[in-house]
């Protein structure tokens, strides 16, 4: 079934505390409907790190999306993205988009954990550790 999409806000948090959200890469995020959006600056980061021009990564990973207003990610024949390998593997852990980035910690979308398999640390640590400050966005080269 395919989430709905919506980004949320993600709630209250403690910057100074972890993430509430600890991915386990379970890998349903790489499975899932929907566009992994990419920029042209994300598109340099992922042909350096591939040792491949931004042309061929736009030729052989990318897709217009409907709207028209951007590029997505191709997927594999499974619906999977095309950079998931074995074992829930990211092949291109180290330039993946910010999309992938920010999941689940700093957009997620209304039932997200039906899907996700992230640990939920609050949960974990109780109310009395649920601060209300939002956490800062990671900086470009962070990775989740
Ligand atoms: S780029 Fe990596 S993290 Fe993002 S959907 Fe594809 S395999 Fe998953
Ligand atoms: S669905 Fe959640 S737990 Fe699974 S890989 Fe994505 S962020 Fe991590």
């Amino acid at each position: 079934m395919k989430p709905d999409a919506s980004p949320v806000e993600t709630g209250g948090h403690d910057p100074e505390a972890a993430l509430r959200y600890r991915c386990t890469r379970c890998g349903a995020c790489c499975r899932w409907d929907g566009y992994v959006r990419v920029s042209d600056e994300e598109i340099a980061r992922i042909a350096a790190l591939l040792d491949l021009t931004p042309e061929a990564v736009r030729r052989d990973y990318t897709r217009l999306t409907h709207d028209r207003a951007g590029l997505s990610l191709t997927e594999k024949p499974d619906g999977s993205c095309v950079f998931l390998a074995d074992g829930n593997v990211c092949r291109i852990q180290d330039a993946k988009p910010r999309q992938c980035k920010l999941f689940p910690n700093f957009w997620n979308f209304s039932g997200f954990r039906r899907w996700c398999r992230c640990l939920d640390t609050w949960e974990q640590a109780g109310p009395e550790a649920n601060e209300t400050n939002p956490p800062a966005p990671p900086d470009e080269g962070a990775s989740s």
